[in-house]
């Protein structure tokens, strides 16, 4: 064993080097890799980790980036802002109340008559009610 390691060619930008570094078995290189290309690979498969495709549009985006979805929504995975925008808005138009009780909506909702002067939906019983009281 002397003082110096022993020169080896690396891997990758085939320089020669003393530093060897031994990459890692997912980046499927063969042969030590010198310090500059180590590190390089180690930033790349970063990376690469930190991207993540949108599970509705399946876009993918850096994570930083992306939204995850609300718990109501039982979703799993992350969303780009555009899906989460959509599925947001989607979500809000099916919360709405009655316009007369403020009974929650649930998918079965009914579009007031123009001459009750009513904002919103109604559930089923205010509009039997109204329609009883004002035809
Ligand atoms: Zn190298
Ligand atoms: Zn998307
Ligand atoms: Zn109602």
């Amino acid at each position: 064993m002397g003082l110096f390691q022993k020169k080896f060619t690396c891997a990758n930008c085939k320089k020669e080097s003393s530093h060897r570094h031994k990459p890692k078995s997912e980046w499927q290189v063969e042969g030590p890799l010198c310090g500059d290309c180590y590190v390089n690979q180690m930033k790349k498969f970063y990376e690469s980790s930190l991207r993540q495709q949108c599970v509705i549009c399946g876009m993918e985006k850096d994570v930083p980036d992306m939204w995850e979805p609300r718990y109501q929504w039982d979703m799993k995975g992350l969303l780009c802002k555009t899906c989460f925008d959509k599925k947001d808005a989607e979500h809000k138009s099916l919360k709405t109340f009655c316009g007369i009780c403020g009974k929650k909506l649930g998918v079965f909702r009914y579009n007031p008559k123009k001459k009750w002067i009513i904002d919103g939906q109604l559930c089923r019983e205010c509009w039997d009610t109204q329609k009883a009281k004002l035809g």
